[in-house]
């Protein structure tokens, strides 16, 4: 906790008692009859204290809230400025809007297509195109074997408490994290040493077991937030959508949940795609629904969503990335695991050195979260609100290396929207076990090795005597053993002729004799080694990425007359869901002439504009293409030449009408910058009306 914070606290709760005891004395005085003047003096002392302590409270409160007492006041209004002007701009549009709704469902309306098609464009290019990746599209409906194996079916779920008396159902980390947030920002009564515990609950939540959440909620004495009736103890809710395929009712399956399961069973088909070699990726985007328990945060938890996931396949034994010195210079707001757990914050950490001192697991995946912090800042992602948080020991999957997400700082406070994680080789052992097709890679050698191989011989006959139709699951678990417990075994069978062995698939003990089988090791002459490859997965959450970037562009400023608030959208050209406007200034047969010659140029320039030839004053023009982003706005005042104005600066230049389109796709494009082109032509300083 910040030092002034806890002095805080503790002057606070000082001061509280000190106003405690002067009350009594006052009460004790009066009740006295003492001399007037005495009481009048305790009265006043009373007072004094009293004025203390507001102030202590006041500025207590505005630390705790942030940027000041008014902040989370603040925080809301900005989200619900920024939520009206995409809902009436149509953005998105809540799904089904004239039945009331779903929870969780949205449409994403014109500027919003455009927004996420040019995002997904950008993927593509930074991701697909850069890294030779191997795209796939996959069917969202899957049957229940392939999520059976990769642990969906058993362990997808969250945490979830019922109302004890309506049943209604909430998340149940949620509720704890809503509870310790209002109490450190709205109960200044709290001691210090109070406050540290809440924190330290918030920022090891995500670790937190079944039973550790149910300890905490009763412990806090959490109840139904609507009803404020007791809750149940959490439970696990799978957040797939169940379905089946085909008329039957007898084929299981799942609308998926991610699209990377798509991926990990076509693994050996790409794998020859891509000329037996290692390492590749192979990219998807595509829809994944997830049964949210109780979708909130607008657009940032929702049950239909799109994702656009990598699987970088790598061996196992050599993480390195041939293009890991273009990223290793970069420098951003990273937070180690430690560094959580001890209730520091996020700092920035050359990502070169994240790398080599091991915070990073490796380079590979060290690689990936450069290559995301490219992308998110070259949408508009700004860098400050940016870190990257690497996984508790608990939040992680038991199987995963190594795991950060990219979280983004918006009015909902920091939020997960890309998973970078190094899954091992779980994922695809997995489906290897399930399907029986192997799933695997080799290296072949340049010159055969000399190797040591382990020999497990069953001998069947006594095998069969022994365990009669268990002989299967004892011959398997037998065959699987690893080195280690191969050559413990042969130690034992040879000092005491027989042991007892663990079968799984029995879940029990059998009796091992030494005549059951032979263990050996013989050398061998291999020319190539099969192995799993390891998976490192970035996860896009597309509709995160791009609610976040609405925040970070979102701004407002006086119109001209300074009687109203403008909205306006600061999209780099790259995202803008439209490029351009073509405005005639005045309605005149001449000007609508010249702006479809103009647009005419731009079409075949591949630019999305639009042209509004209404008599609406331009000012009013300009305001209700800001307010969707759009960048520059060509303005026919001319026949033979036009201005340009830049959304943000509002700054315009002035332009031959053939040379318009090209000058606005020169920005657009990145070949030039504004700041360029207004050192190049003549400006136009006439201010337009507003
Ligand atoms: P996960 O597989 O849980 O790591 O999720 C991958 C990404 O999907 C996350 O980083 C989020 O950006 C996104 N995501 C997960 N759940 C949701 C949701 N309910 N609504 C929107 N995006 C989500």
């Amino acid at each position: 906790m910040a030092a002034t914070e806890e002095s805080l606290r503790r002057n606070l709760a000082e001061m509280l008692s000190a106003v405690e005891s002067q009350g009594s004395s006052v009460r004790a005085l009066k009740a006295s009859k003492a001399p007037i003047t005495e009481i009048d003096a305790a009265i006043e002392a009373l007072n004094r204290l009293k004025l203390e302590k507001s102030s202590i409270e006041r500025e207590l409160q505005s630390i705790v809230s942030g940027n000041g007492a008014d902040s989370s006041v603040t925080r809301e209004a900005f989200r619900q400025a920024v939520a009206n002007t995409l809902e009436r701009r149509l953005f998105y549009i809540p799904s089904f809007k004239i039945y009331r709704g779903v929870a969780g469902l949205y449409d994403y309306g014109p500027p919003g297509c455009a927004v996420k098609s040019n995002v997904l464009s950008f993927w593509r290019q930074h991701f697909v195109l850069e890294e030779d990746m191997l795209e796939v599209d996959c069917p969202c409906v899957t049957p229940e074997v392939v999520l059976k194996a990769s642990g969906h079916v058993d362990k997808f779920t969250d945490l979830m408490v019922k109302d004890e008396k309506t049943g209604t159902c909430y998340r149940a980390d949620h509720l704890l994290k809503d509870f310790c947030k209002d109490k450190l920002e709205k109960d200044l009564s709290i001691s210090a040493e109070k406050a540290a515990e809440l924190k330290q609950v918030l920022a090891t939540l995500d670790d937190f077991s079944a039973e550790e959440l149910g300890a905490k909620i009763k412990e806090y004495g959490i109840i139904a937030p609507d009803t404020k009736n007791p809750l149940s103890d959490p439970y696990p809710f799978n957040l797939m959508f169940q379905t089946s395929i085909g008329p039957s009712g007898l084929t299981p399956g799942y609308m998926r949940p991610e699209t990377a399961q798509g991926i990990f069973v076509n693994f050996k088909d790409l794998y020859y795609y891509n000329g037996n070699k290692l390492p590749f990726a192979a990219a998807q985007i595509g829809q994944a629904f997830r049964n949210e328990i109780s979708p909130r945060q607008g657009l940032l938890r929702v049950r239909e969503f799109t994702l656009a996931e990598i699987e970088h396949f790598v061996d196992p034994e050599n993480k390195s990335h041939p293009k890991y010195s273009e990223v290793v210079n970069l420098e951003f707001l990273m937070f180690p695991r430690e560094e959580q757990m001890s209730g520091q914050s996020a700092r920035n950490i050359p990502l070169g050195e994240a790398v080599s001192k091991g915070i990073v697991n490796n380079q590979t995946l060290g690689y990936f979260i450069g290559r995301v912090y490219l992308f998110l800042t070259r949408l508009g992602i700004d860098k400050k609100r940016l870190r990257f948080r690497q996984h508790l020991a608990n939040e992680m999957a038991h199987y995963a290396a190594d795991c950060w997400d990219a979280e983004i700082e918006s009015s909902y406070g920091w939020i997960e929207c890309v998973g970078i994680a190094d899954r091992s080789a779980f994922d695809l052992k997995a489906h290897t076990d399930k399907s029986g097709v192997a799933l695997v890679a080799q290296e072949k050698f340049l010159e055969p090795k000399e190797l040591e191989e382990l020999v497990i011989v069953p001998v069947k006959k006594e095998l069969g005597l022994a365990f009669r139709g268990n002989q299967k699951n004892v011959v398997e678990a037998l065959e699987a053993m690893n080195e280690k417990e191969a050559m413990d075994m042969k130690a034992e069978l040879e000092s005491k002729g027989e042991m007892e062995f663990y079968v799984c698939t029995l879940e029990k003990n059998v009796c091992i004799k030494k005549n059951m089988l032979s263990i050996s090791k013989e050398k061998k002459k291999v020319h190539h080694r099969v192995f799993t490859p390891s998976v490192i997965e970035p996860s896009f959450g597309i509709g995160r990425i791009i609610y976040c970037l609405y925040e970070h562009s979102f701004y407002t400023r006086p119109s001209k007359a300074g009687d109203e608030q403008l909205n306006v959208f600061r999209f780099p050209p790259l995202v803008a869901p439209i490029k351009c406007t073509v405005f005639p200034l005045v309605q005149s047969q001449k000007y609508d002439e010249v702006a479809k010659v103009i647009s005419k140029s731009l079409k075949v320039a591949g630019i999305s504009h639009k042209i509004d030839i209404t008599g609406t004053s331009i000012g009013k023009r300009y305001a209700r293409t800001d307010e969707l982003g759009v960048p520059f706005a060509i303005t026919v005042d001319k026949t033979s030449s036009v201005t340009i104005r830049e959304r943000d600066s509002k700054d315009q230049i002035r332009v031959n009408v053939d040379e318009a389109a090209s000058v606005v796709n020169a920005v657009i494009d990145g070949q030039r910058t504004w700041e360029d082109i207004w050192s190049s032509y003549p400006h136009h300083s006439e201010e337009s009306e507003e």
